[in-house]
């Protein structure tokens, strides 16, 4: 019998991590995998920072750390957000978190009441919904389509707004689109906000140095959404430091005291050796990981011109993160290989079984046309994998 509470009964599993699991469960029966599925960079950990952990350990870092993070790494969040976003965040408005998606769950937790709306752009990233949901929140889906480059308009968010809209979460560089609001874009969804003054606003910023066009623009850089824009960002992507799990906000001070009193009861402060090695990856010029933003943009050009090769596969061009997000509903209703394809997670169930790609539903991403693909793999990976897209396809 089923005795787990319905909390978790109605969690959904995250898409992302379920089809790394699945791909991984098909290589240990040795079938060849091509995992385009999760979005994780594939270099190491820049040596320069894995030695300052190394370090850390020798000096020996080893008790609990401030429920908020180090002063040391806080004031490094802090010269980090003045140098690259020209944001003047406080002490008491930073907090490290185990990872983005508990600073994303805290601030679902101290800001949501049940019933409470928060409006996601779509397609947004897969755990929005279900961290607002675990809150008692109500996630408002707003569609884009790949016309307005999967960017939501003012006139869509002036219509989502209702007298419970509590928050909007985005991510620019949007993970899955690629999509990069712009500075006038962003101020036409803030001139929105300000007729609503009791709204907030989630910034994920995750992607920001993996920007192919440049220009990244914070929403709290506009100083009449300042007091109400929580700025989410972490080291998961830019430093290739996913498994180390450092996350942080900057947010005004009664949310990010909300946060701390939140993750005082449930983890307690990061990791104390990854908290010290992120000090020294924030402190470092941005151009020391540039390597690997160059090496995105080239894999960038090589999947979008494979891709153009493949009938069914509409693109955006994707300006930022490693994703793209092709609309292939064109496969809707067709009979492939003796499977019939009816839908974004048939079309990728197909492409895991047929052409041995891992990718991920669009819908887990609340869009029900399109698929990701990660290029966060080597290019020999990405040549092969398209070929046998397209030949499973063909
Ligand atoms: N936000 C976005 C948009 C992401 O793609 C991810 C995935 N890593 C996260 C937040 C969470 O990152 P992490 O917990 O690894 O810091
Ligand atoms: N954010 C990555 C992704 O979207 C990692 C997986 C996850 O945290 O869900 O694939």
């Amino acid at each position: 019998m089923n005795q787990l509470s319905d909390r978790i009964n109605n969690l959904a599993t995250s898409a992302t991590l379920a089809m790394a699991a699945k791909a991984r469960e098909l290589r240990a029966e040795g079938k060849d995998i091509i995992g385009l599925s999760l979005g994780e960079p594939d270099f190491n950990t820049p040596d320069f920072i894995k030695d300052a952990a190394i370090e850390a350990i020798n000096q020996n870092y080893n008790s609990y750390t401030p429920v908020d993070g180090y002063v040391e790494l806080k004031e490094a969040i802090i010269t980090k957000f003045k140098r690259d976003n020209n944001l003047n965040y406080t002490l008491p408005q930073v907090v490290v978190s185990t990872g983005a998606k508990q600073s994303l769950a805290n601030i679902a937790a101290v800001m949501l009441n049940p019933g409470d709306e928060v409006i996601l752009p779509c397609p947004y990233w897969v755990s929005y919904s279900d961290i607002v949901k675990l809150s008692d929140g109500v996630p408002v889906e707003v569609q884009t389509s790949i016309d307005t480059d999967f960017k939501m308009t003012a006139e869509q968010l002036e219509a989502a707004i209702t007298p419970k809209t509590k928050m909007i979460w985005y991510s620019s560089p949007c993970n899955p689109s690629g999509s990069v609001y712009s500075k006038a874009e962003l101020r036409a969804l803030a001139d929105v906000l300000k007729k609503h003054p009791n709204i907030y606003i989630v910034s994920d910023e995750i992607y920001e140095h993996i920007n192919f066009k440049g220009g990244h623009f914070s929403m709290a850089e506009f100083e009449d959404m300042f007091d109400r824009t929580i700025t989410v960002n972490g080291v998961s992507k830019a430093f290739a430091m996913t498994g180390w799990r450092i996350g942080y906000i900057g947010a005004p001070d009664w949310i990010a005291r909300a946060c701390n009193k939140m993750q005082g009861q449930i983890t307690s402060g990061a990791n104390c050796i990854a908290q010290r090695a992120v000090i020294t990856a924030l402190e470092a010029d941005p151009s020391s990981i540039k390597y690997m933003v160059d090496e995105f943009k080239e894999r960038r050009k090589l999947i979008l011109n494979l891709l153009s090769e493949i009938e069914g596969f509409k693109t955006n061009e994707p300006e930022g993160a490693f994703y793209v997000f092709p609309n292939i509903s064109s496969y809707f209703g067709k009979t492939i290989k003796g499977k019939t394809i009816n839908n974004a997670s048939d079309f990728s169930l197909f492409l895991l079984e047929e052409a041995l790609v891992a990718t991920v539903t669009g819908e887990a991403f609340g869009n029900k046309d399109c698929i990701r693909i990660s290029y966060a793999a080597s290019q020999k990976e990405i040549i092969e994998a398209i070929k046998r897209i397209k030949t499973a396809l063909s």
